[in-house]
């Protein structure tokens, strides 16, 4: 749920010796000749010089803090962990935000600041590396000159999914300048449709960079997915989108971003029928919550996160159940020490609304060992009774699904057939 500014193990980075510290007149030129390259690959003259510094880990870390203090208010890091936890995606006793910003410290090979529109190369990269770095952070300055990407990375409040999206054209874009500089380099350039059948071995990536970084592998695994997302995903969908138009239809693809990583994960929902996320507002929904429940966020998933939130399944079972998604919003609440969530949801038709229900009706076990299920009613509802007179709640009408987990018996009911109104009356 989390795109992160950085480049990370993508290609397997051990990242601990710190490079010997070239000269200042050798870092010029190496900065230079990357530039160089990265403007011919993608297609675009930097109209102003582009500025880079090396960073030790300690200025990395500070830089990392000050990112997050620009995009998150007071609260808001600590609240995206509780939705992770009260999806049952993150241990309990995980703090979050610290682990954040070491995974992040940790991460960064380069880092572009688009606020100050200056780069940094982390000083551990080995000599080998650094020239494929130079190259993705340059292309983040040629995007930022280009198309003013700052605007677009402010944190979306209440919306990760478009976030993400965002993210993987960002990234997606500098990633395969990157690769296709270090195929060039290495003496073996690839086309497009070499370089997307070899991105199916992208796993073996995930695996490299999980023995190289300890964060990293210590990561649960929805944290690692959100993380990789718009590196792995963008670079699927920016070659999506060269192999429909050439860099030129870039052009098109910022003026009119992805709105959801439904559009990432299937880019001719994008290119060719486009399909943007239907919006879910349900304005009275907190306060039918019930007293003693506070509300800590309100987000939207997407198809990628659906896909995180069912992750008790295998694979393919899970893919194939966020993938008719259309549209959702998500409420997490928190009363002491327990959490419960909301999530109203749109299909692109009832067998997809289905599907979904069905998916997360058999995670249910795993989430709550203890709960136990009601004999099924009349409508496609499904109850699991918890201590304390609380409820999961999963129902489905035409193509909708209404979740309710953990909240009471009357909070649940009160919600379902608030969602479900305007179809019951019809
Ligand atoms: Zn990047």
């Amino acid at each position: 749920m989390r795109p992160l500014p950085v480049l990370l193990a993508l290609l397997g980075l051990a990242g601990s010796a710190p490079a010997d510290s070239p000269s200042r007149s050798e870092l010029v030129e190496l900065g230079h000749r990357c530039q160089q390259r990265a403007e011919q690959l993608r297609g675009i003259r930097a109209g102003k010089p582009i500025r880079w510094q090396v960073a030790d880990r300690q200025q990395i870390r500070a830089y990392v803090l000050k990112v997050l203090e620009r995009q998150y208010r007071p609260g808001e890091l600590q609240a995206e962990g509780l939705t992770f936890r009260a999806l049952d995606l993150l241990p309990a006793d995980l703090e979050y935000d610290k682990f954040v910003v070491d995974l992040m410290t940790e991460q960064i090979g380069g880092v572009y600041d688009p606020v100050e529109e200056i780069f940094y190369l982390a000083d551990w990269i080995p000599p080998g590396m650094q020239e494929t770095i130079i190259v993705h952070e340059v292309t983040h300055a040629l995007q930022d000159q280009a198309y003013g990407i700052d605007d677009f990375l402010e944190r979306l409040r209440g919306n990760s999914d478009a976030m993400a999206a965002r993210a993987a054209v960002v990234e997606g874009e500098a990633t395969l300048v990157m690769l296709e500089d270090a195929l060039r380099q290495a003496g073996t350039p690839l086309g497009l449709e070499q370089i997307e059948l070899s991105l199916r071995g992208m796993q073996l990536m995930t695996l490299l960079s999980s023995i190289a970084f300890p964060s990293f592998a210590r990561a649960p695994r929805a944290l690692r997915q959100s993380l990789l997302f718009p590196y792995l995903q963008g670079l699927r969908f920016v070659v999506a989108a060269r192999r429909r138009g050439g860099w030129k239809i870039m052009d098109r693809v910022y003026a009119s971003l992805p709105a959801s990583s439904e559009q990432v994960l299937h880019p001719e929902k994008y290119f060719d029928r486009p399909d943007p996320p239907t919006p879910i507002e349900q304005p009275g929904l907190p306060g039918l919550a019930g007293r003693d429940w506070r509300l800590v966020n309100s987000d939207v998933l997407g198809e990628f996160g659906m896909d995180l939130l069912l992750e008790q399944l295998p694979e393919q079972e899970r893919r194939r159940a966020a993938a008719g998604w259309d549209g959702d919003r998500l409420w997490v609440f928190a009363r002491g020490d327990l959490l419960a969530w909301v999530s109203l949801s749109v299909w692109d038709s009832p067998a997809d609304a289905i599907q979904f229900a069905g998916a997360l009706a058999r995670t249910v076990r795993e989430r709550r060992p203890g709960a136990r299920a009601e004999p099924i009613g009349p409508t496609p509802r499904m109850v699991w009774r918890l201590p304390g007179d609380r409820v999961i709640w999963i129902e489905r009408r035409r193509q909708r699904v209404a979740v309710v987990f953990a909240l009471e018996r009357a909070a649940a009911r009160a919600i379902i057939s608030d969602f479900f109104r305007a179809i019951i009356e019809k």
